[in-house]
């Protein structure tokens, strides 16, 4: 393609608002044409849960770039036409929220907040033992962009952090392993950021949260799927974990039927613990474009053959 050439750019998406989003871009990439329907050739899609048939009009296009960083719903679209590349989007302002929803559930749970609300609730007055951060150890699944930040904020805070990931890691102050059972042990509040693959749905079951430290903590913000619903509440019920802040489900919008609404030990928030931020993914999805319209490989590119 030549480096001045306009490209034309598809924008689907159920979920994010293209009347909010295409303004922005055209700012961003005033030569590009942005559509939001499959009538004229496409060169880019830019896609975040699109409307049913999308994927499948999609052949020849030079990139899919998602508006998420989860792609796997993307893979699992039979109509996803084969070859074409998939970028995963780096939003800066994603990934500092994901770190804040983290720091957030993880001090809930150290600092006793959890409890005092139930206290709240019976007018209890009871102070519960202090703790340090440096008598706790978070215990982080997927140690990729999210999980690596948060690790960053969590040692600012003074705790102990160790990380797991597929392959071998290092990274300063943080305990890495590769030896799921290994790091459990070790682990006082458990965070998973990890991509729902094959190897890693149901991680979240009875077995590995039976490893944690009594009285653990477990924060899944990465996807329903890795969660073993049924395991997490023996866990709670038993008294061996503390409290689980859950923010991710199988079935979403949870259904209100759902017992998981009420049960005293888990925290829900509405998938809602990093959102995509316009304001800072932009620039992000132009420096792809740009890649695209200089005939360069794109960032962040899917490997399907690992799923994320
Ligand atoms: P990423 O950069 O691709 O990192 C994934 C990490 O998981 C890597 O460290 C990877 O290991 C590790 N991993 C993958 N498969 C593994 C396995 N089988 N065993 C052990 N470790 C494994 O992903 P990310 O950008 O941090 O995002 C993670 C997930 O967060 C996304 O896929 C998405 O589902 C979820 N998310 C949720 C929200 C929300 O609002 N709740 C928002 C954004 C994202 P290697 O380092 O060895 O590759």
């Amino acid at each position: 393609m030549l480096a001045s050439a306009a490209v034309n750019i598809l924008f689907a998406s159920e979920t994010e608002k293209a009347e909010f989003w295409i303004p922005l871009l055209e700012k961003a990439l005033p030569q590009d044409r942005f559509v939001t329907t499959t009538d004229q050739p496409i060169d880019i899609a830019l896609i975040a849960t699109p409307p049913a048939g999308t994927l499948g009009k999609l052949k020849g296009v030079k990139l899919i770039q998602s508006l998420w960083m989860g792609v796997e719903k993307l893979l699992a679209d039979p109509g996803l036409p084969k070859g074409v590349p998939i970028a995963r989007l780096l939003d800066p302002g994603m990934i500092a929220a994901m770190s804040e929803s983290v720091l957030s559930h993880v001090l809930d749970w150290h600092r006793h907040h959890y409890r005092y609300r139930a206290q709240q609730a019976e007018r209890q007055w009871r102070r519960r033992k202090q703790y340090l951060a440096s008598d706790r150890t978070v215990g982080i699944l997927g140690m990729g962009v999210l999980g690596t930040d948060a690790a960053k904020k969590l040692l600012a805070l003074g705790f102990n952090v160790a990380g797991f990931s597929r392959r071998p890691k290092s990274m300063p102050g943080v305990q890495c392993f590769t030896d799921l059972a290994a790091m459990l042990r070790i682990t006082d509040a458990l965070v998973c950021l990890l991509p729902l693959t094959n190897e890693t749905r149901g991680i979240l079951n009875g077995r590995n949260l039976g490893l944690l430290k009594k009285h653990a903590c477990v924060v899944n913000l990465a996807r329903g799927g890795h969660l073993v619903v049924s395991d997490l509440i023996r866990e709670l019920d038993s008294g061996h974990l503390a409290h689980a802040y859950l923010d991710v489900f199988d079935q979403e919008p949870l259904a209100p039927s759902e017992a998981l609404w009420t049960h005293p030990g888990i925290t829900i928030t509405p998938h809602s613990a990093a959102l995509t931020e316009p304001r800072t993914a932009i620039a992000k999805i132009a420096e792809n474009v740009e890649r695209v319209r200089r005939g360069e490989t794109p960032h962040h590119l899917v490997d399907f053959a690992s799923g994320y």
